[in-house]
This record gives structure tokens, sequence and C-alpha cells, in this order.
């Protein structure tokens, strides 16, 4: 099976977030195995669909908009430093998501 069929298999998509139902590590990040090795579905999606098949930059990381986890949605994710990620969370406060990002309303899952 490649890996957008994998994806796709595993991906509950709604308007809001796309829910992993697959494998998850203990913070809730979706997890699938490819070729052996435990990949982060968030970090997939981004090198695969967002960066068109390209590898993550080094140090760079995964971001989640929606504050959601388990979310795979491409348009949930960005990329970020560590320093971005940390910034981002406190702008958020945890509390205000909906000025997340220009344009779009993200309503917090459940
Ligand atoms: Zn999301």
């Amino acid at each position: 099976m490649d890996i957008l069929d994998k994806l796709e298999k595993y991906t509950e998509k709604s308007d809001l977030c796309w829910e992993w139902k697959g494998e998850k590590n203990a913070y809730g990040y979706g997890r699938i195995r490819i070729a052996g090795k435990y990949t982060q579905v968030s970090r997939l999606v981004m090198s695969v669909i967002v960066l068109n098949f390209n590898p993550i930059p080094k140090g760079m990381l995964v971001c989640h908009r929606c504050d959601n986890p388990s979310c795979v949605r491409p348009d949930h994710l960005f990329l970020g430093t560590p320093s971005d990620n940390a910034k981002d969370a406190y702008h958020k406060g945890r509390l205000n998501i909906l000025n997340a990002s220009k344009g779009t309303r993200f309503k917090k899952p459940l």
C-alpha cells in the first residue's frame, strides 16, 4: 500500500480537524510505521503533502494551528522552529485559537 493510501485509510476527515484513527503515541500524536520505523504522522503529512515529498528542513518542527495532536490536516500544520513552537503556545494561551490563522476559523475540537 502506498503512503497516501495509508494516510487516507486511517484519517477521518471533517470540516474541522482530520483525526488520525491509526496508532498514537503517549501524547496523542498519530504515528505510522514506514519501512519498519515509526514516524509521526503530522511530520509525514508535512513532508509528503505540504512539501511535496521533500524532507522537513533540519531542526524544524511540525506544529499544529489547531492544538489537536491527533489532527493530520495539511492546512492545520505549519513548520516552526522549537522557539516558534513555544511562542505559538504562549500566544495562543491555549485559549484563543480563532486568531491563529489568517481568515480561517478553526474551532477547538472537543
Ligand atoms: Zn486540526
